[in-house]
């Protein structure tokens, strides 16, 4: 589906997007700030990654520092890239959420 938004078929609220990363609005927010940053080309999962993909991870990474600040989270945000069934990933196709706001985001997991 997220091959789909990088591809234009299916709309999304963009904040960045070059050649090789798309970044957007989460379409259920769990935080005032809730963004998704994707690989264009398609990568199943962090699993699946592979050293071929540092680059664009990296910059995945860079590019979330940025827009955290510019989209209404400056002090700081997490990044939490869901990984398989384990890490309970819905969308198989990698992507890492951006999550901040003017209040922090809580503890990290709740634990059971
Ligand atoms: P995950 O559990 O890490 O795979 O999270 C998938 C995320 O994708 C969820 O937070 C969804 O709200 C979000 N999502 C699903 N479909 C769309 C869409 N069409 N546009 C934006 N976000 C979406």
């Amino acid at each position: 589906m997220f091959c789909k938004i990088a591809g234009g078929q299916i709309p999304a609220r963009k904040v960045h997007e070059d050649d090789e990363i798309l970044a957007f609005h989460d379409i259920n927010p769990a935080r005032p700030v809730h963004l998704l940053v994707i690989p264009r080309r398609h990568i199943t999962s962090l699993a699946t990654a592979t050293e071929a993909d540092v680059p664009v991870l990296g910059r995945m990474l860079a590019i979330a520092n940025r827009l955290a600040s510019e989209q209404g989270s400056p002090d700081g945000f997490r990044v939490i890239i869901n990984t398989g069934r384990i890490g309970h990933q819905e969308v198989q196709h990698l992507h890492a959420h951006i999550v901040g706001g003017p209040e922090p985001v809580g503890p990290m997991l709740k634990r059971i």
